[in-house]
Parts: structure tokens; sequence; C-alpha cells
């Protein structure tokens, strides 16, 4: 080796290293690094990761970077909080198993947040906290008006069905096909106000009476929640057009498909300039570019949990 050869390779291994030590001491900053695993659950139509982007976008990353583990679940994406919830549970006993964690942090969007509930209610042994992002806790209105429109036997039932049906079919051929069983129409019905009610009866751990915080510590799981309360929040955002004028069907501050105080559970933590999408930084991170950074709230609660012995 020449040289010229051997001051390249020097200046090749010295950037190397200096990538190496500027990487490790990000992980090592710890402001993640919980006690136990973060484990993320999608809501409706929703995916682990599709044609290779996060449905929680960059949020696993940044979490992993400051020391976490994070899981992030495969349920079905449109099936009854209760079939979603059984799926969650044995996922969770393959992390503890896979990690020798005695619990984990769950972290649910939209119907995600209902999912995490079932698994906190069945295994509270298994659950350090439970915390809903815009959970549809107490149903979602716009549920209510598909519902309506599309009533159990009808025509349109079918056609809606159909219809979601397709999406379903689509988003598991993309995400790599998961091979889970799909029923939107159950999932519509848990989504509803009157099918929220039913579930919250055996399960109303960490819900308020009112539209404030809930108790925070049930059977040694801590709840807490945040939401947005906006659904114009970005121009060159195209899901925004769909958000905005489902939101005009509220009548209440919402995000586009749930209402703000749907979402209260546990400890409420904050109402964000962040629409449905916004929550999980979709898409691809258009978002209020003038409010809270959505990854830095998951980073700030990963740090909660830490501050907490979770
Ligand atoms: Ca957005």
């Amino acid at each position: 080796m020449n040289a010229s050869l051997r001051r390249l390779w020097r200046q090749f291994v010295l950037v190397l290293c200096c990538l190496a030590a500027a990487g490790a001491a990000h992980a090592q900053s710890g402001y993640t690094q919980t006690r136990y695993p973060i484990v993320l659950v999608h809501g409706l139509f929703g995916f682990d990761s599709l044609l290779g982007v996060d449905y929680f976008y960059g949020v696993p990353d940044a979490l992993r970077q400051g020391g976490a583990k994070v899981y992030v679940a495969q349920v079905s994406a449109a099936n009854s909080t209760e079939v979603r919830g059984e799926q969650l549970l044995a996922q969770v006993k393959t992390i503890l198993a896979l990690t020798g964690a005695s619990k984990v942090n769950l972290i649910g969007h939209s119907h995600g947040g209902p999912t995490i509930r079932y698994v906190a209610g069945v295994a509270p042994q298994l659950v350090a906290s439970a915390t809903s992002v815009a959970g549809v806790n107490r149903g979602s209105r716009v549920a209510d008006i598909v519902r309506g429109v599309a009533p159990a036997g009808s025509v349109s039932e079918a056609v809606a069905n159909a219809a979601a049906t397709a999406l379903v079919g689509m988003i598991n051929l993309l995400s790599g096909g998961t091979g889970l069983p799909q029923m939107p129409t159950a999932a519509l019905d848990s989504l509803t106000t009157a099918g929220a009610a039913k579930f919250n009866q055996s399960f109303p751990q960490g819900l308020p009476s009112g539209c404030g915080s809930g108790p925070e510590l049930v059977n040694g799981v801590r709840y807490y929640s945040w939401t947005g309360t906006r659904t114009a929040t970005n121009l060159l955002d195209p899901t925004d057009a769909f958000l905005v004028p489902l939101g005009w069907v509220f009548g209440e501050a919402n995000d586009g498909l749930v209402s703000a105080c749907s979402s209260r559970l546990g400890t409420h933590l904050g109402d964000y300039s962040q629409n449905h999408l916004d929550e999980v930084n979709q898409m691809v991170g258009l978002r209020d570019w003038f409010s809270a950074d959505p990854v830095a709230l998951y980073r700030q609660h990963a740090n909660r949990l830490q501050k907490a012995g979770l």
C-alpha cells in the first residue's frame, strides 16, 4: 500500500470511528430508554409498515436511538376490538419471551387505543403502561354516520363492506400479507358510540367520567393519553382533504376522526395542532410545522415512562 493510499485508509477508518462514536453517544443518551419494551399498536386500516413506510412514521427509530426497545405490533387492519386485542395479547407474550422482560409499555393510535385497553384489562400483570393517542375510547361520530348510512343487513352495508375489504386486502398485499382475519363491519361496530359504550362496560379502566383526565393507576397499570384537535394542518398533505370534511360532523373539538373527549384516558397529556394522521407523523412527516413535532411527543413520553420507573 503506497503512502497516499495509507493516508486515505487512515482517514476512512477515522471517519468510521467518528460515525460509530456519534451513533453510540446518541444511543447511550438514554433519553428514551425505558425499563420495559415499548409496543406500538396501529389503528383501523393500519399496518406495521407499508412498502417500507412505518405506520408510526419515524417513531420506532427515534425511540430506539434514545435507547428504547421498540416493537411494532401487527393486528388485523379491520376487526373488532376483542379480536385485535387477543392478537395483541399473543404478540405481547412473544415479546416478553424474546426479551425476558416482565411487562411492556403499550402505545396505541386510534383503534389501537381500545386494543391496548383490552390487553391491559385482561392481563394487567403484563402491562406497565397503556397510552392512547387519539384513541377511539368512546367511539367516533364518523363510525356512527357510516353505520347509519349502512345499517346492518342492507345493500349499502354490503357495498361498504366490499370496499373496505378491498382496501384491507390491498394493505395486506403491500405490507407483506399477514393472513390475519379481517372483518370491516366488526371494526365499524366496535368504533361506533354504542359499540364503544358496550366495550367500556367490561373495560372501564382509566376512563374519565367527563372530558378531563381519568385515574392514572388502575390494577398496577399506568394510563395516559394525548390527541390532536385540528384537521387542516398542512397544505401539501393530500389526506387533509379527507379529514377536514369529516371533522365537520363532530360539532366539538376533533382530529377528523376522533373527538377530543373520546380520546381521553388516564392522565390527559395534551391537545395538539394535529389531525388524525399527524398524530402518527403522516403522511411522511407532513404536519403543522409550527406546532409540536409528533415524533418528539413519543420521545418525551418514553422519557416520562422512564422517570416513572417503567
Ligand atoms: Ca398530515
